[in-house]
């Protein structure tokens, strides 16, 4: 494993979780919208969780692609460590094979911001029995993935931070708006799941 190599693994688990949310995005448009919580704040706190997931691992590794000259965010380099790449590119690989099964599960019920659809339903099976959030695990895994495969501690941790970010500030709103649109259900499925991690948390 050498540096550019876990930056190539980063760049594809990128194009695959791309990939994965296609037909998820096509069926989204196509469903209609019938309550919805995207505030000011929602949004901020989206494009935090892009830039930290994506358009700063980004321009750390196009620059280091780039130039030997000028390589955004340098200073924070820190010493590249294989066997913690290697551990990267695995946990990369356990986190889209979660996304791929919770864009499955939800299906219809898909939204990239908090939306409740027409005929909404809720989904408590397959991954959605384990824990309440699997595609904010999976969002997890991918933030330690990047901390693991990119040797710049800026680059590396902006996932953890942007996501955290995202995470911290919308999962409290998402329950209080499924609880709005499934009452008991949703809150007897609270009773019965972690959020993110099963058992812990
Ligand atoms: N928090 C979930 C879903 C993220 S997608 C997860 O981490 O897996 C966000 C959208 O999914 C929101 O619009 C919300 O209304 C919807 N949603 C969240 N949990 C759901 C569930 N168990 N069943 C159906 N829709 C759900």
């Amino acid at each position: 494993m050498t540096p550019k190599l876990a930056m190539t693994i980063f760049l594809i688990g990128a194009v695959i979780w791309f990939v994965i949310r296609i037909p998820a995005r096509r069926r989204a448009r196509k469903t209609a919208v019938k309550l919805s919580a995207r505030s000011l704040r929602e949004k901020v706190l989206m494009a935090i969780s892009l830039a930290g997931l994506g358009i700063v691992p980004f321009a750390y590794i196009a620059s280091n692609f780039a130039s030997s000259r000028f390589r955004f965010l340098s200073f924070a380099d820190r010493p590249f460590i294989p066997a913690l790449a290697w551990m990267g590119a695995a946990v990369f690989a356990a986190s889209l094979w979660l996304f791929y099964r919770t864009h499955k599960e939800l299906g219809r019920n898909w939204s990239v911001s908090l939306d409740i659809r027409e005929s909404h339903k809720l989904i408590t099976s397959g991954v959605y029995a384990l824990v309440r959030h699997p595609m904010y695990s999976a969002f997890w895994l991918w933030a330690i993935a990047q901390a693991l495969l990119l040797p710049n501690w800026v680059a590396g941790l902006a996932g953890i931070v942007g996501f955290g970010t995202l995470f911290f500030g919308r999962v409290g709103e998402e329950e209080r708006l499924m609880c709005d649109a499934f009452g008991d259900q949703y809150r007897a499925y609270m009773r019965r799941t972690s959020r993110v991690l099963p058992g812990l948390y």
